[in-house]
C-alpha cells in the first residue's frame, strides 16, 4: 500500500498523526513522515484530513 501526502496542500495541522491508529504518520517540523510498512490502509487520515491532501491506495 501506499500513502501519498500532497506536500503544497498539507497545512501540517497534525490531525492525521494524531487518529492514525498504527501511528504510522508523525509531523516533524513541516514534513509529514510516513511509515507505509505500519500502515494498514484504514484510510482514517485520508477522511480526517481537513483540505484532502492525502491519499491512501491499498
Ligand atoms: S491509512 Fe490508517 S494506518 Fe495508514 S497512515 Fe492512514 S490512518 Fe494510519
Ligand atoms: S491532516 Fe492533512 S493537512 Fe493536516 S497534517 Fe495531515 S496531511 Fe497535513
Amino acid at each position: 500500500m501506499s500513502i501519498d501526502i500532497n506536500r503544497y496542500k498539507c497545512g501540517y495541522c497534525g490531525t492525521c498523526v494524531g487518529v492514525c491508529p498504527k501511528g504510522a504518520l508523525d509531523l516533524i517540523e513541516t514534513w509529514v513522515e510516513a511509515d507505509e510498512s505500519n500502515c494498514i490502509a484504514c484510510g482514517i487520515c485520508e477522511r480526517v484530513c481537513p483540505v484532502g491532501a492525502i491519499g491512501v491506495m491499498k
